[in-house]
C-alpha cells in the first residue's frame, strides 16, 4: 500500500512492505537524503534498489529523558546512525539494547523493521541489533 509521498516515499513504502530500498543515480552515486535529481550529474534517472539491512554503527546516543513523539518508547533507548553495508548511506534508527551496553563505533549490526507508535500511527522504524 502506498501511503507516503515526496522524494523519499519509496523508502517509507519499502519499509512498510518489509524491505529496505535506497536510491542510486545512473552515475553510480547513492543519494541520501532522497532527492529527485542527482546533485553530482543532474540526472533524474534514479533507481531504488533493495539493500540488505546490515551495516556498522557510525554514531549513537542514549536517551534518558522523554521528549516529543517518544511517549511509546521505553526509556532509556539508543538512537544510532548506521552506515549501510554496500552503499554507505547513513540511516537513523534505534538499537535494540536489552542489556544497556554502550555501542562501539564500527560495530557490526543488522536490522529488522519495527515500528514507532506516534499518536495513533505506527511509523516504520529500523530496529538494529548487534551481530
Ligand atoms: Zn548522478
Amino acid at each position: 500500500m502506498t501511503i507516503y509521498d515526496g522524494a523519499d516515499a519509496p523508502y517509507w513504502n519499502g519499509l512498510t512492505e518489509g524491505r529496505l530500498v535506497l536510491p542510486q543515480c545512473a552515475c553510480g552515486d547513492w543519494l541520501w537524503p532522497a532527492v529527485s535529481q542527482c546533485g553530482t550529474c543532474g540526472s533524474e534517472n534514479i533507481q531504488w534498489l533493495e539493500q540488505a539491512m546490515r551495516g556498522t554503527i557510525f554514531s549513537w546516543t542514549r536517551t534518558w529523558h522523554r521528549f516529543g513523539f517518544t511517549e511509546n518508547i521505553d526509556l532509556p533507548f539508543i538512537s544510532i546512525v548506521a552506515t549501510v553495508e554496500g552503499c554507505g548511506i547513513r540511516l537513523l534508527g534505534r538499537l535494540d539494547d536489552p542489556d544497556q551496553i554502550d555501542p562501539v563505533i564500527g560495530e557490526n549490526i543488522y536490522g529488522k523493521i519495527g515500528a514507532t507508535r506516534v499518536g495513533e500511527r505506527d511509523i516504520p522504524t529500523i530496529i538494529w541489533r548487534r551481530g
